[in-house]
């Protein structure tokens, strides 16, 4: 099979590290880079010995199977547009776009076009996510943290785009369930809109989700912790570690403390990087011509609840 021809258009903090990881995969030629500002695209050609360009017009027309977008948020529509109509698969980074019409309109044209579009949910490839999801069997509540200090960048949307919206495909990807009540707040810090948001979720299932966001935050924190009715799964992105807390079987002595009675286990984890997973799965779904996992369709769920809690933050009486 000949090697796929990929680019890479946005060669920022992100987008470097989709340069480096093609540049490895096996099977696939990194044909070129392109970001409008110079001096990322002089790091890359220094870096990765590649063939770089101003515009993503110039380098579609290079003639690529596959493309991934790692511009602003803003701009994915109108980039990931022009990559369709040229042809070519794309994998657009999270959020698909910053709001649902936009990202309708690109799955529109990924179907038009018959091209594929995955969308990049990372977490869904971090292998503690993946363990994890195997492990649950009916989630009742759930409890999402993800803190960072202010980035700088991505603050063309809000933290509900930026970060929850991570955290929210995961949880949409376990419950399997319907959201029904939304209550959320949010506060602006250091941007426009929000730094710091909260949400409680119910779904249909009964199931729980209070989640936290915040890109103002003086520590770093990625964990989901989950309980179900025997047990309790606490989960760190960042370390790519899962413990199960478990009731141990029988009853508990009379006299003895009931925590002793608790088993701790790790869960097998695959350490792999969660980006090299995501890319190499992208190009595996071109080169079978397969839907991807997180496709345009999966983001889309992730964006309208996004945009349902940002609807929701702004609705609240305080707001403003
Ligand atoms: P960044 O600002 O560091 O990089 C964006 C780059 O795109 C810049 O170098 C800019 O010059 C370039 N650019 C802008 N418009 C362009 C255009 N039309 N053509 C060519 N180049 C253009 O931003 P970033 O932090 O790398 O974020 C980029 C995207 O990746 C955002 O959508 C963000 O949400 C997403 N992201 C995802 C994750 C994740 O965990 N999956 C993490 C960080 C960022």
């Amino acid at each position: 099979m000949p090697d796929i021809r990929v680019g890479v258009i946005g060669a920022g903090h992100l987008g470097y590290h989709h340069a480096r990881i093609y540049k490895s995969l096996p099977g696939v030629k990194l044909v070129g880079v392109a970001d409008s500002r110079l001096e990322r695209r002089n790091l890359a050609a220094a870096d990765f010995q590649v063939d770089v360009f101003e515009s993503a017009e110039a380098l579609l027309s290079k003639g690529l199977d596959a493309v991934s977008v790692v511009t602003p948020t803003i701009t994915h529509e109108e980039v990931t547009l022009q990559c369709l109509r040229a042809g070519v698969h794309v994998l657009v980074e999270k959020p698909i776009a910053p709001n649902v019409e936009s990202a309708e309109r690109m799955t529109a044209a990924a179907e038009e076009h018959q091209r594929l579009l995955q969308v990049g949910h990372i977490e869904r490839f971090n292998g503690a996510v993946m363990a994890l999801e195997k492990a649950l069997r009916r989630p009742r509540f759930i409890e999402c943290h993800r803190l960072s200090p202010f980035p700088g960048r991505g603050v063309d949307v809000s933290v509900v785009l930026d970060l929850m919206i991570h955290d929210l495909d995961v949880v949409l990807a376990i419950t399997k369930s319907e959201v029904v009540s939304i209550d959320a707040v949010g506060v602006p810090v250091f941007s426009e809109s929000e730094d710091i948001a909260n949400v409680r979720l119910r779904f249909a299932s009964g199931c729980v989700a209070n989640l936290t966001s915040s890109r103002v935050s003086l520590e770093k924190m990625r964990k989901i912790r989950i309980f179900e009715d025997n047990a309790y799964v606490s989960t760190d992105y960042s370390a790519q570690e899962v413990l199960v807390y478990r009731k141990k079987p029988g009853a508990i002595p009379a006299g003895s403390n009931p925590m002793e009675h608790i088993s701790i286990d790790p869960l097998d984890v695959c350490k792999d990087e969660p980006l090299k997973l995501e890319l190499a799965a992208f190009i595996e779904c071109v080169q079978e011509n397969r839907r991807p996992l997180i496709s345009g369709e999966e983001a889309l769920r992730a964006l309208r609840l996004a945009r349902q809690i940002e609807d929701n933050i702004k609705a609240q009486p305080a707001h403003g």
